[in-house]
């Protein structure tokens, strides 16, 4: 199914749970708390954060909402700005202990080529199709595919897609096409969005002025070792780092980049920097001094020698 944007793909699977609850990770795409704190709470559906990096968190959570008959347990991985790892198939086994429980993978991140959550026993997949599968910067779009668990006649996925049906969020037949024409080359640009992540990874965590460095690749990240199991043939293109100086230092260094462009998405040819605090609602736990970058399909050494030059 493909809805008119992400957030309308969101939406229908909301629509669809009138009365549950949902669990949502501590790090997230903003958008989604905000729909569920702006539009969904006045509905009755309510949501609560869980670190869903920790397994026994999730259990917690999950014991904590079990008087809903419906919970979507929402995740994100590697999540948004953070870059956290949630292990899918311990909290899909998790989750299914219990009738009602639907997981839903926002897999914006990293595509089918890099993890496949289905597989991993997740019951949906939502993608931002204006990221890494349009792949060119160039349209909106979103994608909601079910599993086996969901679907037939009475089941959730039925009931999502008529919800995009009836409130509206189908998406354009130009948009369509342009996706088309993105997906086409999705196999040769993964790989080496990847690439360049790591390399970029490598020399931020050496780097003397940087002092986080988050992406699954690196070995000293905390998620390293689930991400190495159910991230395949790379870690996409997606990392963030903190930077001495605090919020002023983080803004200076993106304005001196000469290479990646300022701005918020992801997922296309060109490299792109984002103070990603400035552009979430006022009261996000992101960090200010945290720059999140989108390592595009140029050469590495220019992307290196680009930050080389911002960090002195
Ligand atoms: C960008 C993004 C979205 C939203 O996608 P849009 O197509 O811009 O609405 C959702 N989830 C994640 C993880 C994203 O990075």
């Amino acid at each position: 199914m493909l809805p008119r944007c992400w957030q309308a793909a969101a939406s229908a699977i909301f629509h669809a749970v009138p009365g549950g609850h949902v669990l949502i990770p501590d790090d997230i795409y903003h958008g989604i708390r905000t729909v569920l704190q702006t539009v969904f709470a006045d509905w009755g559906l309510g949501y609560t954060e869980v670190n869903m990096s920790d397994l026994a968190e999730v259990e917690a959570a999950l014991e904590a909402s079990r008087r809903f008959d419906q919970v979507v347990v929402w995740l994100e991985t590697p999540s948004n700005p953070l870059v956290k790892v949630t292990d899918i198939a311990a909290v899909a086994e998790m989750a299914h202990a219990t009738p009602g429980r639907t997981v839903v993978v926002d897999s914006t991140w990293v595509t089918p080529l890099v993890t496949r959550p289905l597989d991993l026993g997740a019951d949906m997949v939502l993608h931002s199709v204006t990221k890494y599968l349009g792949g060119h910067s160039d349209l909106t779009g979103g994608c909601v595919v079910g599993a086996e668990s969901v679907a037939g006649e009475g089941g959730l996925m039925a009931r999502v897609r008529h919800g995009q049906t009836f409130v509206g969020g189908g998406l354009a037949p130009f948009d369509c096409w342009l996706a088309l024409r993105g997906v086409r080359s999705l196999g040769a640009r993964m790989p080496v969005h990847s690439k360049n992540a790591l390399e970029l990874a490598k020399f931020l965590e050496a780097h003397p002025r940087v002092t986080h460095t988050h992406y699954p690749g690196l070995e000293s990240h905390p998620g390293h070792e689930v991400a190495a199991r159910q991230m395949m043939g790379g870690f996409s293109g997606m990392l963030s780092f903190q930077v001495e100086g605090g919020e002023a230092a983080a803004l200076a260094l993106a304005a001196r980049l000469q290479i990646f462009r300022r701005a918020t998405s992801l997922g296309g040819t060109e490299s792109l920097v984002e103070h990603r605090a400035s552009i979430e609602p006022e009261d996000t736990p992101t960090p200010r001094d945290l720059l999140r970058l989108s390592a595009g399909l140029e050469d590495a050494g220019d992307l290196i020698a680009d930050l080389a030059q911002a960090l002195e």
